[in-house]
């Protein structure tokens, strides 16, 4: 078993502060991440859907939740995509800060990182002005959500 989810419908995760990873690429996707504090209780009163791999954190959250069961990333970020129900990149996040992120000409990027980025497209987060553009890492990433994708891990609900 990958995952057990509980709790209804939610527009954005809380990914537990232990599944940094987890959050940074459903960011990359387009999901909703905000950056949560490390406390249960923070945790326990968000909004949105808690992630974690902590069983006593999943008992004693109320709301929505989904406890994974693996170390497999590939299976952690299929299970969130089929749970939120979302189309990945419609828009992407800034994987550090959760912004949505807006599109740049490359050579601003280029002037602005001080290097060549070999890419055709470039973007820039407005709130903590990181760029970014499709180098090796993003191909690196489209492979994996492609894996995640063709998995279609669900969870139990319970
Ligand atoms: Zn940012």
């Amino acid at each position: 078993m990958t995952c057990i989810l509980k709790g209804g419908p939610a527009k954005c995760v809380a990914v537990d502060a232990m599944l940094g990873w987890l959050a940074r690429w459903l960011r990359i996707l387009g999901v909703d991440a905000p950056p949560v504090g490390e406390s249960d209780e923070e945790l326990l009163s968000t909004p949105c859907l808690l992630v974690t791999r902590d069983r006593e954190l999943f008992r004693r959250r109320k709301g929505p939740a989904l406890l994974l069961l693996t170390d497999d990333h590939a299976a952690w970020l299929s299970a969130v995509i089929n749970a939120l129900g979302i189309t990945p990149f419609r828009e992407s996040r800034c994987p550090k800060c959760n912004a949505l992120l807006y599109r740049v000409d490359c050579e601003e990027a280029e002037r602005a990182v001080g290097h060549r980025v070999a890419s055709a497209v470039c973007w820039r987060c407005p709130n903590c002005g990181s760029y970014y553009w499709l180098g090796s890492h993003w191909r690196g990433i489209l492979s994996t959500v492609q894996r995640a994708l063709e998995r279609g891990d669900r969870c139990e609900v319970e």
